[in-house]
């Protein structure tokens, strides 16, 4: 991953993925997870429902190696769509598909997504005002989930230019297959640069979702320099993250979560 900005850490057992220009924003903490934390098991940190202590205990050792000891990830339950949420109304039965952190929110609160293939998206002002976990599929990615994430961040005072993302490990190019349907789609909301076209001998063609966020956040304004995405693919990556396409249904869920770091201050209030 030399020069990917991106990095794996085994931090108490739990191993974690850091994108290190985001880790540079002051006041605050991130990390991606991975199926290896120290048990025995998968380290599966549940789909929003799961609120078995178990999973409870996984999350918080998860948030802890993360560097946001005693922080809570606001979790949503996912559907695919495109609606973004305050991190403080954020909640296991509350449909979304991003969680942003704005002033006025609970200081304690990690905005966090679920992923087992799609791309988990992390966000930041530069500055570590605001904060925002995007979970974006090919459906998600074609409705626009991204760009709406950085207007709804815009629309609070945070605008595109000073925002830094990094999107985390998902399916690259390199084994998502898409049909002809997904193809149409995707030219139709003018990401056709990002489908690789089928080749002779009728292979299928290939998505590229990192590609195609890209190209929404440098749309919408992000600065090119700011945008990073890990070279890491889940489905080729057996034993280290799960993965939909290879496991199946009954693929275990890595998380996304960004928040304030331990130690340091939230804008205007005390944690503890
Ligand atoms: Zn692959």
């Amino acid at each position: 991953m030399t020069g990917s900005g991106f990095e794996i850490e085994e931090i108490s057992g739990v191993e974690i993925v850091r994108c290190r220009p985001l880790a540079s924003v002051p006041g605050l903490a991130h990390a991606f997870s991975t199926r290896r934390g120290g048990e025995a098991g998968d380290f599966d940190l549940g789909r929003a429902e799961d609120r078995g202590e178990e999973i409870r205990s996984r999350r918080s050792r998860f948030l802890r190696a993360a560097g946001m000891e005693g922080g809570t990830a606001a979790v949503v339950r996912q559907v695919h769509g495109c609606r973004v949420i305050r991190a403080g109304e954020a909640g296991a039965d509350v449909e979304a598909d991003g969680v942003a952190w704005m002033p006025g929110d609970p200081p304690g609160l990690a905005p966090s997504v679920r992923t087992a293939d799609c791309v988990p998206i992390l966000i930041a002002e530069r500055d570590g005002r605001a904060f925002a976990a995007v979970h974006a599929g090919w459906r998600g990615t074609l409705g626009g989930i991204v760009p709406r994430a950085v207007e709804t961040l815009a629309s609070a005072g945070f605008p595109p230019e000073r925002l830094v993302a990094a999107m985390g490990p998902a399916i690259l190019p390199c084994c998502y297959e898409v049909g002809p349907e997904v193809t149409a789609l995707a030219a139709r909301a003018g990401l056709a640069a990002a489908v690789a076209p089928a080749a002779r001998g009728g292979l299928p063609a290939r998505l590229d979702l990192h590609g195609a966020l890209r190209a929404q956040l440098e749309a919408a304004g992000v600065p090119p320099g700011s945008i990073h995405a890990a070279p890491l693919c889940v489905r080729c990556l057996d034993g280290r993250f799960f993965s939909h396409r290879r496991e199946g249904g009954a693929a275990g869920r890595m998380m996304a979560s960004i928040g304030f770091a331990r130690r340091t201050g939230a804008p205007g209030g005390v944690r503890t």
